[in-house]
């Protein structure tokens, strides 16, 4: 007989079976097979990363779905993959080589990219290992990275496509600049942050003479690079304006008053400096009006030779030099504190210098229309909600997309120039010859493409499009998206637009975005905070099961996660608590139901016919019949009814992503109706050994092995540790087909019946617990019914079970029984339950206790009483303050009112 290991091991468990599942491909669907698809790919991890717990989050919520479905006998593809991150690796990379004294341009473009792969095979590993710790069930077998050969052409296409579409093209353009990355970004990657400035007033004077002009900025440097000041047509100044021309000062060089709609009167004095250079909003305007835009920050935030004496200073120092030089001169009128927000770089916090650079754009309106139809027509389903407005309104105001950047770790841009006539070729395959001219002096654009360009083809790209493979047609549209909110622009909503555009399809029918996790104070977590655990940390010690467990009971959707490692112990409790079950169930049947010797203390429920939907469970979940001789009780036939209510119950949970209520349904299954009460029922039968220990035996084991399905995807190693033991002919539980449990097991009446009894039974036992009567010691017990309910008779099956559970000597149970003397009471419904205490406690000094608490909280009630009636308290304190007194008032009261009642019962 199998035994499992005394003490839970789950490192060493979880380890095994990882490596059991990957070599025997449990995970590895076929496109072939005719079983309905599902299929969900996973945000692909940046190699340059860490997982962090709320990796660990997003990725149990997705591995809980796969296993769920390949239990529920869908054809399941989670697809592996990881992404290049062009930015954020190239960065690292960059860091590490200058650790080594190395610059990335000493080294060159080939050399550095060669730096860049070796950095992604030791990353690369280092992820996949600790997605396996966690559980992840992904099919690695079809595992892509975002720069593989196949992903990479279907880079190129959809770049040929879009451009032949006309919806890409080349323009120079003010973008958002990072002088740190000396990248272009797009809007997206702009991270806007609240900013203390100063808002600077500097006088131009007229180049006539006889007056100036004052304008407010926040830049004072970029002044050097104004074309022009602009005021609102309708501001009162401008008709004596027209055509006049200022002096900029520290330039010697004079500009023109121009007028524009832009301008807001109300802002400053009504006068902006255009730095069409330096500016989005004055590059607009300098469009406007033809004014040629004046650059005088280089690429790295320094001055250039434009900014004249200033040239050679950082972006930052030309700002103090500028407002000492205008000081000077006495043309800085004033200088007013001003909060404003700066957009910074989201991958290295550097403020964005706006920047005129010649790109790659594409025109994002019309790939957006089809994405905003199919979510208004419900084809993709945000949860929560309010997620399907945010990606809504987005859509709706969508804005060209900056997809060059200026690094080398990425999908080279395909396009080519021809040295001798100039023509720009754009094409899948590197051109031999410039087909205009024939000349072969051809070089690519240096370029390479944003990362995002490569992802947002994730649903399809991996899957071997543009060719028509049998995966493609098997698995697309996928299913479901897991991920966070801060990626929906991003990521999410762009593979609308490309799957929509390429495949003609929805890319996934539901985008499930998690949660943030934040720490106990509410804080996000991060690494600068020092506040977030690593989760193969928290693996390591508690196991993946009990994190896992604990990290979908704490997630209500929509909602943030408070995550604290200390919150793990409900998981580990409870794998503990699974364990030491499996243990018991086992050695049970081990014994083979044989009864404790001296054991007759509680005579089981007599064994009944009716035990025809225990048969059916076994039946259903090994395979195979209970023993023709086992006998079934009611606790036997209860227990598999509540099996089949919170079955039905998990999967509603489930299905509406309930994953919260999910966990709490199996803990409470398992834990208290499985556990506390039929398993320590079921000793009874087991003692009294023959039909009716085979029978509870049967049922602990196909109770436990279904609990063991019904769990597996929360926590999918201890699970299938313990299926190996309960069914080792059934092969692993990861790639079982769960068949349910059979309708025909609900018995609504016996559970209205059960639930009674277990009533009864509470109520005794917390008698038993406020007079301290010791665990082990029988009490008699009197059950007074209310009469003409019929209520003994239907009590009368439970009678051995009262007294088993209750620890009850003598019990009586009667219509209309009197009230023995000395003894104390509790009701519900319609009965009265009378536990005489002589004998049993010492009746003196109990009322001397309960005596002295009475007095104890008549001196409390006393004093909340006098706040309650102190009108200036009532009216001055806060009000949740003043709502707790009287809650806590209520409950005094209502506990001096039981005490007293205790009191009178004692006599
Ligand atoms: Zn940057
Ligand atoms: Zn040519």
């Amino acid at each position: 007989m199998p035994e499992l290991e005394k003490v839970y091991n789950p490192v060493e468990i979880e380890k095994r079976w990882t490596a059991v599942w990957r070599e025997r491909r449990v995970f590895t669907p076929d496109a072939g097979a005719g079983e309905e698809p599902f299929t969900i790919i996973l945000p692909p991890p940046n190699i340059t990363g860490s997982l962090t717990v709320g990796h660990a989050l997003g990725t149990t919520v997705q591995d809980l779905l796969c296993r769920w479905k390949r239990m529920k006998g869908f054809n399941v593809l989670w697809l592996a993959g990881m992404d290049h991150a062009g930015i954020a690796t190239q960065k690292v990379v960059e860091r590490a080589l200058l650790e080594r004294g190395i610059a990335k341009d000493a080294l060159g473009r080939e050399k550095f990219l060669e730096e860049c792969w070796r950095w992604k095979e030791k990353y690369h590993d280092r992820i996949v290992e600790q997605l396996g710790a966690i559980g992840a069930s992904l099919d690695w077998t079809r595992e892509t990275f975002t720069l593989d050969p196949g992903v990479s052409r279907a880079v190129r296409e959809v770049f040929v496509r879009l451009y032949r579409k006309g919806l890409i093209y080349r323009d120079r353009y003010i973008v958002n600049w990072c002088p740190s990355c000396q990248t272009a970004i797009s809007d997206e990657e702009v991270d806007f942050v609240e900013t203390h400035g100063k808002l600077y007033y500097i006088a131009y004077p007229l180049a006539k003479g006889g007056g100036e002009l004052v304008v407010g900025t926040t830049r004072p440097e970029t002044m050097l690079g104004d074309v022009a000041v602009a005021m609102n047509p309708k501001d009162k100044r401008a008709a004596a304006l027209e055509g006049a021309m200022l002096e900029l000062p520290l330039t010697g060089r004079t500009i023109p008053v121009i007028f524009d709609e832009a301008v807001d009167p109300a802002f400053g004095t009504g006068c902006l400096k255009v730095t069409p250079g330096h500016d989005a909003t004055d590059f607009m305007i300098g469009l406007r009006h033809k004014l040629d835009p004046i650059v005088v920050i280089d690429r790295a935030g320094k001055m250039n030779a434009e900014a004249g004496r200033f040239a050679g200073l950082d972006r930052r120092e030309a700002r103090t030099q500028v407002l000492a030089a205008l000081e000077e001169r006495g043309l800085l009128r004033k200088i007013d504190d001003y909060e404003h927000s700066i957009g910074h770089h989201d991958r290295c916090g550097t403020a964005i210098e706006p920047y005129i650079s010649r790109q790659w754009f594409l025109r994002m309106k019309t790939l957006a229309a089809p994405g905003i139809e199919a979510a208004k027509r419900g084809e993709v389903a945000f949860t929560p909600e309010r997620w399907g407005n945010i990606y809504l309104s987005w859509m709706e105001n969508i804005r060209d997309w900056c997809i060059s950047r200026q690094l080398w770790w990425g999908h080279r841009i395909p396009v080519w120039y021809c040295g001798d006539c100039e023509e720009t070729i754009v094409a899948v395959d590197e051109p031999a010859s410039c087909p205009k001219c024939k000349g072969a002096k051809l070089a690519q654009d240096d370029d390479v493409l944003d990362t995002w360009f490569s992802s947002w083809l994730w649903t399809f790209s991996p899957m071997g499009w543009p060719e028509k493979t049998k995966d493609l047609e098997t698995f697309h549209p996928t299913s479901v998206l897991v991920t966070g909110g801060d990626i929906i622009f991003f990521w999410v909503a762009r593979m609308i637009m490309a799957s929509l555009e390429f495949m003609g399809e929805i890319p996934f029918s539901t985008v499930y975005i998690t949660g943030i996790v934040r720490d106990t104070k509410g804080r996000k977590m991060s690494k600068s905070l020092g506040n977030s655990p690593d989760p193969i940390d928290i693996i390591g010690r508690t196991g993946a099961d009990a994190f896992r467990f604990t990290l979908m009971m704490l997630s209500p959707p929509g909602q943030d996660i408070m995550f604290d490692e200390s919150k793990v112990d409900v998981g580990k409790h409870f794998a503990n608590k699974i364990w030491n079950a499996a243990r018991f169930v086992l050695a049970q049947e081990a014994a083979g139901g044989c009864p404790e010797p001296g054991a007759k203390d509680a005579a089981p429920s007599p064994a009944s016919d009716a035990g025809s939907s225990v048969r059916l469970l076994h039946e259903s979940i090994f395979g195979s019949a209970a023993g023709p001789e086992a006998a079934f009780g009611w606790e036997d036939r209860w227990i598999a009814s509540r099996l089949a209510r919170r079955a039905g119950e998990l999967e509603a949970h489930i299905d509406t992503y309930r994953f919260d209520e999910a966990s709490r349904t199996l803990y409470d299954f398992f834990w208290h109706e499985y556990c506390d009460w039929y398993l320590e029922l079921s000793k009874a039968a087991a003692r009294q050994g023959g039909a009716r220990a085979a029978g509870a035996s049967a049922t602990a084991r196909a109770v436990l092995g279904a609990s063991m399905a019904l769990l597996h995807p929360t926590m999918p190693f201890i699970t299938e540790e313990i299926w190996s033991m309960l069914a080792p002919r059934r092969g692993a539980l990861a790639g079982y087909r769960f068949p349910g449990v059979p309708e025909g097991c609900l018995d609504d009446g016996l559970e209205e019946d059960v639930g009674f009894f277990m009533e009864i039974v509470t109520a005794i036992r917390n008698l038993r617990q406020s007079f301290n009567i010791p665990p082990g010691k029988l009490v008699n017990v009197v059950i007074n019914c209310e009469t003409g309910r019929s209520l003994p008779a239907r009590l009368d099956g439970f009678r051995e079970q009262i007294r088993l559970m209750a620890k009850v000597g003598e019990l009586e149970i009667a219509d209309g029984a009197a009230k023995p003397p000395a003894s104390v009471a509790a009701g519900f419904a319609s009965v009265e339950i009378y536990l005489p205490l002589a004998g049993v406690v010492d009746i003196g000094a109990e009322k001397k206790r309960l005596g002295r608490e009475l007095e104890k909280i008549a001196r409390e009630c006393e004093k909340v009483e006098g706040r309650l009636k102190d009108e200036r308290f009532v009216e001055k304190a806060p009000r949740d303050v003043v709502e707790q007194e009287r809650n806590r008032y209520n409950e005094m009261s209502d506990k001096r009112r039981r005490i007293s009642r205790i009191l009178e019962d004692l006599g």
